[in-house]
């Protein structure tokens, strides 16, 4: 059966993009509703058609609202299993929080999950399908129930090639993924800045890797945190699809963009 929360909830926090406060208010919606998100009366439901830009973090769009950093939330509310939900923002992008989903799981937990009397329908994956390079590719393939394999490459003393292979979604999502944060390059930082789309980022809510290693007084919340967020990041941009799949995903070096191409494919055939 589908669900959605049994009471609403509010978070509040800085946006990431633009550093301005941002607020939220997540509300039970009625069957076959899927997640939405309201902006000034604007309605964007949180699924692939509406996906304006994929540069650090997923933007959904319709006419001239935007609404960004949407894959930490969908990912949380699409591992709880919460098919209809109304999100309220106000402000052009959801908290950062920790950068991680940490905090929305909690949230969600916290609020409960109440059965509609719908059933919930679900995207069964039935043959292989890649897009992508020889260096970066996404691909779906069959499966009885959802499952991740994600890896990432970089040419950093602390991260190098890191791979996850995990149920990606349930309670696994939230003991394995869901406390895994953003992160970034300390020498990226200046050419984000210039772009105007990191103006929120801070050692509270990114990691962020130096040269040598982690600038974080806190360190690494665990050695392979980073594969952990991308996987992250992946449900996040899977849950656009609205509803449950099953299939197996593997990601090779993928982000935000390649993932997009991957369920715009699947979803035409
Ligand atoms: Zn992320």
């Amino acid at each position: 059966m589908q669900h959605t929360l049994r009471r609403p909830f509010r978070v509040a926090g800085v946006g990431l993009r633009g550093g301005r406060p941002a607020e939220v208010e997540v509300r039970p919606a009625s069957r076959d509703t899927g997640r939405i998100f309201v902006l000034d009366g604007v309605t964007i439901p949180a699924t692939i058609d509406n996906v304006v830009d994929t540069r650090l973090a997923t933007t959904l769009g319709r006419g001239v609202a935007r609404i960004s950093l949407v894959e930490h939330l969908c990912a949380a509310l699409y591992a709880a299993g919460v098919d209809n939900a109304e999100i309220h923002v106000e402000g052009d992008e959801l908290p950062v929080l920790d950068g991680s989903a940490r905090l929305w799981g909690a949230a969600i937990a916290a609020a409960g999950l109440a059965p509609q009397a719908a059933p919930r329908r679900a995207l069964v994956v039935s043959a292989p399908i890649e897009v992508g390079t020889a260096d970066a590719w996404a691909r779906f393939e069959p499966a009885d129930h959802f499952a991740l394999d994600l890896t990432i490459a970089f040419d950093h003393p602390v991260i190098r090639t890191q791979r996850f292979v995990g149920v990606g979604t349930g309670p696994a999502f939230f003991t394995e993924l869901a406390w895994a944060r953003t992160f970034g390059f300390y020498r990226d930082a200046e050419a984000l800045r210039a772009l105007g789309i990191a103006r929120g980022a801070s050692l509270d809510n990114t990691v962020v890797y130096d040269d040598e290693g982690v600038m974080n007084p806190g360190g690494l919340r665990a050695p392979d945190e980073a594969v952990r967020h991308k996987a992250l990041d992946a449900v996040g941009d899977i849950a656009l699809l609205g509803v449950p799949v099953h299939g197996r995903f593997t990601g090779f070096r993928a982000g935000h963009a390649l993932h997009l191409a991957l369920l715009r494919e699947l979803a035409a055939r």
